[in-house]
């Protein structure tokens, strides 16, 4: 056999796999609302499914991609199924399974500029227009996409140590007189203290600064803190504001934190990874006051936006710091576009070879425009306004107060309505029926709480009435239980 069609494949084949995998992505997404949310989850069966591929036969590709298809169906929480009211993985747009499927073709490699200047461009492009709307001058903002969330927030910390400590670039944590230390709040993203540890800080670092019964981060404690530490011979340098908290969507007092970060001269990380789409519609913006003022902001477009997993992006007002933080010089890159006006992505970013994420939201932005997107965002809004007035009218209890889409609550119509083994068990009856897929949590003061998230863009009144339905159900079961 031809070596070359041995990883390509014949033309043939090629072209009947294209076809094949276009009508498998096609009966996904129409099909999907009819299935199961959830699967049932047994390790034990998709290993054995897996334990007699020992690769020595190869088998032929549309086969190959069946059998990938029919296991996705079968065994995988249905992400984009209008009824998954989970965390903030939403359906993907059209666009961005296009985009991902030509990233994966044209391959371009996001190192050196030179090796794509139309990738490279683009997400320089997107940097400035996302930077804008979050209210930075786009001609003194920077930013870098990134793998998620979490990298941005890695990212957050890494640059904030390079411009707090002008020895840590080089001479690394050891060469710093004091302990640096870190503030967010007990209802932050876990991915800061995994950050910490990554750093060198360690995760001690991290103080875990107490909410207020809205959930928001206690500023006055905050403060103490800060005081506190410094007399300790501590050196505090980064705080935290989240806004859109992954529990409650409860959004950080964005300018109190700003006035204290500056006076206390921190670098200031607004985490907006899921919220930060409030941005884009006039009567959600009032939400994210304040957000300029942020040293750096993390914002995910595989969140609200829609694109698919994963796009993260962080942004920073500093232009400069990304270079500081990543760049060095090597032999071997090429050096091509040098004595052009041009930034090589490596030399800022913890990645080197990167794919061209931006592409994917890219083409989502371009053909839904900004108009589309914030109709969409408003009707995700208002199915979670609709679900908190359903639940209510069914005797839940809303614990949570946020003008976006996750809505938190208990069974006020039961005495054993608050109790860890009640919600619990309503959460796992929901997800066992398959009919929708919800979750619990806690919340202040360790409250058991049941999570609903308006993730898709798909979701109507009906499937939130099925919501209330299977809930309905849930609770009759579990009251029978317990
Ligand atoms: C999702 C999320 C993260 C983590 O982002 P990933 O994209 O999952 O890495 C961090 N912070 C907040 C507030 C989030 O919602």
């Amino acid at each position: 056999m031809n070596p070359s069609e041995i990883l390509r494949l014949d033309d043939r084949t090629r072209q009947a796999l294209w076809q094949r995998m276009i009508e498998a992505i096609e009966t996904y997404l129409t099909g999907v609302p009819e299935a199961r949310v959830a699967p049932e989850l047994d390790p034990q069966k998709v290993r054995s499914i897996l334990a007699p591929l020992d690769f020595s036969q190869p088998l032929p590709s549309i086969e190959a991609l069946d059998f990938a298809a029919q296991n996705l169906w079968q065994h995988q929480v249905h992400t984009p199924h209008p009824r998954y009211f989970g965390l903030f993985n939403p359906a993907s747009t059209s666009m961005g399974i296009a985009a991902d499927a030509f990233v994966a073709a044209f391959n371009p490699q996001l190192a050196a500029w030179s090796h794509n200047p139309f990738a490279d461009e683009v997400e320089a492009h997107l940097v400035r227009t996302f930077a804008s709307r979050f209210g930075y001058d786009p001609a003194n903002a920077d930013g870098t996409f990134t793998t998620g969330g979490a990298e941005a927030n890695h990212t957050a910390l890494l640059t904030a140590l390079v411009h707090t400590f002008p020895g840590f670039a080089r001479l690394g944590l050891r060469s710093l007189d004091a302990q640096p230390t870190l503030y967010v709040s007990t209802q932050s993203h876990h991915s800061f203290i995994k950050a910490a540890r990554a750093c060198g800080l360690g995760t001690d670092a991290v103080r875990q600064v107490p909410v207020d019964e809205n959930l928001q981060m206690d500023v006055p404690f905050l403060s103490q803190q800060i005081a506190q530490d410094k007399a300790a011979g501590f050196a505090p340098f980064f705080v935290v504001a989240t806004a859109g908290s992954t529990n409650a969507g409860v959004v950080d007092p964005i300018p109190t934190i700003a006035s204290l970060a500056a006076q206390e001269k921190l670098w200031f990380h607004a985490d907006a990874a899921w919220g930060g789409a409030a941005i884009f519609v006039p009567e959600l913006r009032p939400v994210l006051e304040g957000i300029q003022q942020a040293d750096s902001i993390t914002f995910d477009a595989h969140k609200w936006l829609s694109a698919p997993m994963s796009a993260g992006i962080y942004l920073t007002r500093h232009p400069h710091i990304l270079g500081e933080t990543f760049r060095i010089t090597t032999n071997y890159m090429p050096t091509d576009a040098s004595g052009l006006n041009v930034v090589d992505p490596y030399t800022h970013s913890i990645q080197w070879s990167r794919r061209f994420i931006g592409l994917k939201v890219f083409l989502s932005l371009l053909v839904a425009g900004w108009e589309g997107y914030i109709t969409v965002i408003r009707h995700q809004t208002a199915m979670g306004d609709l679900l908190r007035q359903q639940l209510t009218a069914a005797g839940w209890e809303i614990v949570n107060q946020t003008p976006l889409p996750v809505v938190c609550f208990v069974d006020g119509a039961n005495s054993k309505g608050r109790t860890a083994p009640y919600i619990e068990g309503v959460a796992r009856q929901v997800v066992a029926s398959g009919d929708a897929w919800l979750s619990s949590t806690r919340l202040y003061r360790d409250q058991p709480v049941l999570r609903a998230c308006i993730t898709n863009f798909s979701t109507t009144p009906e499937d939130v009435s099925a919501l209330i339905q299977s809930l309905e159900e849930a609770r009759r079961k579990v009251l029978q239980g317990i």
